[in-house]
C-alpha cells in the first residue's frame, strides 16, 4: 500500500507544498513543532532513509539544504534543526525545524495548531524563496 507521503506525491491527498522537482518534494508538517516545520521526502518510496541508494541520497540532502535556506529566510530563528525519526510514516523524510534552543526540536512537546490560512501563507512565503 502506498504511504501517505506517496499519496501526497501522487496528488491523492493535499499538502502545503514548498518545493518540488522530479525526484523530491518538501511540504509543511501538519503537526508542527514550529512555524515553517517542513518535511523533505524522496518521491520514490523508501522507508528507511539510509536505504536510499547513491547518488539519490546525496541529491536528497542537497535538495533539503536548498529548502532549509528558504525556511531560514522566512522564519526568524537561530538555525534550522534537522531530524530524522521515521517511526510514524514509513517513507523517508527529513524534518527541517526552525529552532532557537534545544527544546524547539523536542518531539515530545505538544505540537502547534495553525489555521489552514496560516499554513497556506507560510508555505507560499517559503516557496517564493526556494532556489532549486
Ligand atoms: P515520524 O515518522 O516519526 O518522523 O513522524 C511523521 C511526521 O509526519 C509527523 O511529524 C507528522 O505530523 C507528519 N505527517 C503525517 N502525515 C502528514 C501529512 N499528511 N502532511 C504533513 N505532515 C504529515
Amino acid at each position: 500500500m502506498a504511504s501517505i507521503f506517496s499519496k501526497i506525491v501522487n496528488g491523492e491527498i493535499p499538502a502545503w507544498k514548498v518545493a518540488e522537482d522530479d525526484k523530491f518534494l518538501a511540504f509543511l508538517d501538519i503537526n508542527p513543532l514550529a512555524e515553517g516545520h517542513t518535511l523533505v521526502i524522496p518521491k520514490k518510496e523508501v522507508d528507511y532513509i539510509f536505504d536510499i541508494e547513491d547518488p539519490l541520497y546525496a541529491e536528497y540532502f542537497t535538495f533539503a539544504k536548498k529548502v532549509s535556506k528558504a525556511v531560514r529566510e522566512v522564519i526568524p530563528c537561530k538555525r534550522i534543526g534537522v531530524a530524522v525519526i521515521g517511526l510514524e510514516v514509513p517513507h523517508a523524510h527529513i524534518h527541517l525545524i526552525p529552532i532557537n534552543n534545544i527544546y524547539d526540536i523536542d518531539f515530545s512537546r505538544p505540537k502547534l495548531k495553525f489555521e489552514p490560512e496560516q499554513f497556506k501563507a507560510t508555505a507560499a512565503k517559503i516557496a517564493a524563496k526556494v532556489q532549486l
